[in-house]
């Protein structure tokens, strides 16, 4: 199996470019904060839930963050590989990951990281507000928590994949396509 943690703060780029690795490496795309906002969407218990950490910028508790992913991983027997998108974003759930896939005799192949200095990802934020819908996105005392628990809480996951020899770091400023170009160079490689 190919599976990519794809890594970075947020507003790095890990949506828009998981929807051309999976179309190219035929991977199923796991997205944390997608799966969350389709049960907000759907008014249930773990939306309601999650929503509350959400709107602040906070993270999810990792029990109920691990549970729901390895819920959608055990939903898609026949995947040839994931992209796990926006997880692990602790450690706790990066140690959660290793072992659940060690169950199912199979690991984490890379962690490949968006790198986005802090000022650009504050403009993308903003400008994506004007159409994300997330409110998340539209208040600027939000976004800043949300970089601060990223260096807070999810950065030293680095370090984390770093122990194992699996860290690839990319440059995330560039269009979207150079951006694709530098990813499908790493894979192609791994
Ligand atoms: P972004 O990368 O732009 O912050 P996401 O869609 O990945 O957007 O995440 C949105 C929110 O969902 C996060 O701020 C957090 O509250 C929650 N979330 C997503 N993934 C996780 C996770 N792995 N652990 C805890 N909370 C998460």
């Amino acid at each position: 199996m190919l599976n990519l943690v794809l890594f970075g703060p947020p507003g790095a780029g890990k949506g828009t470019q998981s929807a051309f690795l999976v179309d190219r490496y035929e991977l199923v795309h796991l997205s944390t904060g997608d799966l969350f906002r389709f049960n907000i969407k759907n008014e249930t218990e773990l939306g309601q839930l999650a929503k509350s950490y959400m709107d602040k910028g906070q993270l999810v508790p990792d029990s109920v963050t691990i549970s729901m992913l390895e819920d959608a991983v055990n939903k898609n027997p026949q995947a040839k590989g994931f992209i796990f998108d926006g997880f692990p974003r602790t450690h706790g759930q990066a140690q959660a990951l290793d072992a659940f896939l060690e169950g199912r005799s199979t690991g984490i192949t890379s962690m490949v990281a968006l790198e986005v200095p802090e000022d650009e990802l504050r403009v993308r934020l903003a400008e994506r507000a004007k159409t994300s819908g997330r409110p998340d996105d539209a208040d600027p005392s939000i976004i800043q928590n949300r970089i601060d628990v990223y260096n807070a809480e999810t950065a030293p996951v680095k370090d984390y994949y770093e122990g194992q020899a699996k860290y690839q770091g990319v440059d995330g400023v560039g269009s979207i396509e150079e951006i694709t170009d530098r990813l499908v160079g790493i894979i192609d490689a791994l």
